[in-house]
């Protein structure tokens, strides 16, 4: 089953690689793509499963969320472990969907359909799937409460919750709202598919002759997939050029922090591709407020201005300050403020201290994935409270250095994997291209191939909607890439 779909996806990648003159082979060796090896030969097992050693030992595994973290890990470990007896619980049937692919949608590239993954095609069928969700975490009794099911005790604990979207966390705003009065959103798949219709009625309304804005933001908390804001904001300009109507639109883009991105490299690349596609943006604007009747989005702004003359120091002290900006909208993209779900956030599990303690995130050790105050639990992908890494790249990474670590615990040893905080944010530019900003904890850029990584490139769109779902789908949720 798996092989024959990864075939049929091969076929279709062929196809259109045969278009620019190159075999799989070496669009896969351009691309570095060494994990993905597997489209080569679906049946051989690759990189992952060969990262952690095999083991008899034997415990209860428990695992919270059967999403992209939690079904990698969950399938990772029913390979390795000889006795496995492994629990996942998540309540959603469709809990492994590409979210990835919600950007293409509400562009228009892809269909809803595309992205869906039934979670027991891919749940791995030697663990016990129980669908329900977890109201309560009990780690000093090493049990979790769920909603229908009573208590659940385990042994050991992983947290593969992902996060929570607090829309209305903006004044006016619900889930609800989205798809009307011009108001989008591609963090959620129904939100996703309601943007492309709005985008059209924008992009008409342009052709018309009307003069229209585009509002795009971006919040103050650590959000997933830090491209997507962007991304939208790109797609939305390509269709508003192919429909020959950009010059009656304008574009800004409202985020939060003062950066387009948090590596320098990748940031002036930004600029440049703004700049050049004449898209405005406004630093240091937080979304507060949607007025949906008159449609407008108000942004606190912070700045500075400039205080006394401090003679110690020899220069000008600087006073924080907030307005409030009214920004009227004709198409808006919002990105929500993110958190750990309520129910992480509210139990020992979260960080108790520092900005990580504001969402909730679970506290972990950073490069072992361990809890730093209950050894029997681990966390990995969104919920994660560690630097960056709210990507499913970043997934990609840290579930086989979860599965080994927890292993090794259960064997009375001590964490022997690293996670390098490796993430990657396949930056779409436009219809066909993709800069690929791969990063770490260095906030260097860390390419897998030697080429520039700020350029915009073909490949990487071949890559992002070729090769990245199938490698999604039947080797990373099979746990095997
Ligand atoms: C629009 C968009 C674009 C993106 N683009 C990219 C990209 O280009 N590249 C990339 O690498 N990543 C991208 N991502 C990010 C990527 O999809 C996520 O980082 C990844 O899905 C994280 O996996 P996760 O398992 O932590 O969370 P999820 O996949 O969201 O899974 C979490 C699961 O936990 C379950 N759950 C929650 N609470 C409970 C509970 N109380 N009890 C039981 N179960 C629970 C949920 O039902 C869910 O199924 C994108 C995401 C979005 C939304």
């Amino acid at each position: 089953m798996i092989e024959d779909n990864v075939d049929q996806i091969c076929k279709q990648l062929d196809q259109e690689l045969i278009k620019r003159g190159l075999s799989r082979r070496d669009a896969l060796k351009l691309a570095g793509v060494g994990a993905a090896s597997f489209l080569l030969n679906p049946s051989q097992a690759s990189a992952a499963t060969k990262a952690v050693a095999s083991s008899d030992i034997k415990a209860k595994i428990v695992i919270v969320g059967g999403g992209a973290a939690g079904c990698s890990i969950a399938s990772l470990l029913v390979n390795k472990l000889n006795n496995p007896d492994v629990t996942v619980i998540e309540p959603n049937p469709q809990s492994v969907s590409y979210q990835p692919g919600q950007t293409l949608i509400a562009a228009g590239v892809w269909n809803p359909e595309d992205i869906v993954g039934e979670s027991k095609d891919f749940l791995p069928s030697e663990a016990k799937w129980v669908k329900d969700s977890v109201v309560e975490f009990d780690p000093d009794h090493s049990k979790v409460v769920t909603a229908n099911n009573g208590e659940i005790k385990y042994d050991f604990l992983i947290v593969a919750t992902g996060l929570q979207l607090n829309y209305e966390k903006i004044e006016g705003l619900s889930r609800d709202i989205i798809g009307t009065n011009g108001i989008s959103s591609v963090y959620f798949p129904e939100g996703a598919a309601k943007t492309w219709p709005l985008m059209q009625e924008f992009i008409t309304s342009a052709k018309s002759g009307k003069k229209v804005e585009g509002v795009f933001s971006h919040p103050n908390t650590p959000i997933k997939c830090g491209g997507a804001p962007k991304k939208i904001m790109y797609l939305t300009h390509a269709r508003l050029k192919e429909a020959d109507a950009r010059k009656n639109a304008t574009l800004t883009f409202y985020p939060n922090g003062g950066k387009m991105f948090g590596v320098p490299e990748y940031h002036d690349a930004i600029v440049k591709q703004f700049e050049a596609r004449d898209m405005k943006w406004h630093y240091k604007h937080n979304l507060v407020a949607v007025d949906i009747g008159k449609k407008m989005a108000t942004f606190d702004h912070k700045y500075l201005v400039k205080g006394e003359w401090d003679a110690d120091l020899e220069e000008f002290d600087m006073i924080p300050q907030v307005k409030q900006v009214d920004v009227p909208f004709d198409f808006l993209h919002v990105t929500p403020p993110m958190s750990a779900p309520d129910v992480v956030k509210a139990s020992p599990l979260a960080w108790q201290r520092g900005s990580a303690s504001k969402g909730g995130w679970v506290e972990l050790h950073k490069e072992t994935l361990q809890h730093t105050r209950y050894a029997n639990v681990f966390g990995l992908g969104d919920v994660a409270g560690i630097p960056m890494g709210k990507t499913g790249g970043s997934v990609r990474k840290q579930y086989t250095v979860a599965a080994q670590n927890l292993i090794d615990v259960m064997e009375g040893k001590s964490p022997s994997a690293k996670y390098g905080g490796y993430t990657v944010c396949p930056l779409i530019t436009g219809i066909g291209t993709v800069m690929l900003a791969e990063f770490d904890w260095s906030k260097k850029p860390t390419p897998s191939f030697p080429l520039d990584p700020t350029k915009e490139r073909w490949i990487w769109w071949i890559l992002k909607v070729y090769m990245l779902k199938p490698m999604y789908f039947y080797g990373m949720l099979k746990g095997r890439a």
